[in-house]
């Protein structure tokens, strides 16, 4: 019996050796153990067997072919500021995009088609400087733009969604395929994209004048300054607005602003934040959403639900 197990771990072992040689013989340069911790803007999480940042289309679906090959699962990250990587890291490959992913192009009066991996803050003021609106209420969204179009990222003045024409993916076999505007379905911080990667999408904004875009750009932006911890290590909301509700105006009321755990606190700033301020583990911050949750459940009732994702083992 305990040979048995033996072998089969051990078979399961060269598997995953194997096929993070593959990615090296394919040129794909995968960093062994890369720490999540300097891809996350918590600042927080364990290592990726293997992490590919790919360049190209090509990069991209062959990695994800190379993955689906020998069975090892693979996990999409944007610019990680949306993600708690719990310590333990992440199994298979973490594949992110760079390099052609990073491109702009304005194909008409009012149509723009961007790489999944355009920063959206630079997506926002490159359209506002085309004259192009609609995405001002995203520009303080620090993520990149699969991860805004997967969160359907947005603010009570606006979300991404609503702009999104079409989207360009590449399914775990590294097919590619066009999502049309009418099959793409977006709700409070969610969308349908599923299991695929986000290659690049196109959206269709708003003709409007340069000067007052961009007198909005700069309001929403001093407005996060005035509001939000934007200076430390945090994912944004930790918890959605249930119906009707703030889950910060909760959190307040429960008693915890300002409350540390381990190295992780309830932002003193703004109570749906949850910062690392003193080397946090994922666990202290769960530790503390789990607090968090107890604690305004039992105020109000109310059962808060993550915004942030919680991945990795
Ligand atoms: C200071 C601060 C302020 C914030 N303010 C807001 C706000 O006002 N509104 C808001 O909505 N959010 C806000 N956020 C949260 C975050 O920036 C958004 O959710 C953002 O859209 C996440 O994008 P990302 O590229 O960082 O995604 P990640 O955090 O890397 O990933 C998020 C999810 O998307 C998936 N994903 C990422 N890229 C792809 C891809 N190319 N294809 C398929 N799946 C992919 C990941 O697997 C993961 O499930 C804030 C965060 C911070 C730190």
């Amino acid at each position: 019996m305990v040979k048995i197990e033996y072998e089969r771990k051990s078979r399961a072992a060269k598997r995953s050796v194997n096929w993070i040689e593959e990615l090296e013989r394919a040129g794909l340069s995968p960093l062994r153990d890369e720490p999540l911790a300097r891809h996350t803007s918590f600042k927080i999480g364990g290592p990726a067997d293997a992490f590919v940042t790919a360049r190209t289309p090509g990069q991209a679906a062959a990695s994800l072919r190379i993955a689906r090959s020998a069975g090892a699962p693979v996990f999409f990250l944007g610019w990680g500021s949306n993600l708690l990587v719990r310590d333990g890291g992440v199994r298979g490959l973490t594949l992110a995009l760079g390099g052609d992913f990073e491109r702009i192009e304005f194909l008409g009066p009012t149509l723009v088609r961007a790489g999944a991996a355009v920063r959206v803050p630079q997506l926002v003021v490159s359209c506002a400087e085309k004259g192009l609106s609609g995405l001002e209420p995203i520009v303080g969204v620090p993520g990149a733009l699969g991860g805004a179009i997967v969160m359907n990222a947005g603010t009570r003045e606006g979300e991404i969604g609503p702009f999104v024409d079409e989207v360009e993916t590449l399914d775990l076999a590294g097919q590619l395929s066009v999502i049309a505007r009418s099959s793409l379905r977006f709700g409070y911080r969610s969308s349908n994209i599923g299991t695929a990667l986000i290659v690049s999408a196109l959206l269709r904004l708003k003709r409007g004048v340069k000067a007052d875009i961009m007198a909005a750009v700069a309001r929403q932006q001093q407005k996060r300054f005035q509001t939000q911890p934007i200076h430390t290590f945090n994912v944004g909301s930790t918890f959605k607005n249930p119906p009707g509700r703030f889950a910060a105006r909760m959190i307040e009321q429960s008693g915890l602003k300002g409350y540390a755990l381990g190295g992780a606190r309830v932002s003193p700033m703004h109570a749906n934040f949850i910062e690392n301020f003193a080397g946090a583990k994922a666990s202290d911050v769960l530790a503390l959403v789990d607090l968090i949750s107890e604690r305004v459940r039992a105020a109000s009732g109310v059962q808060l639900e993550l915004e942030m994702r919680v991945v990795g083992e």
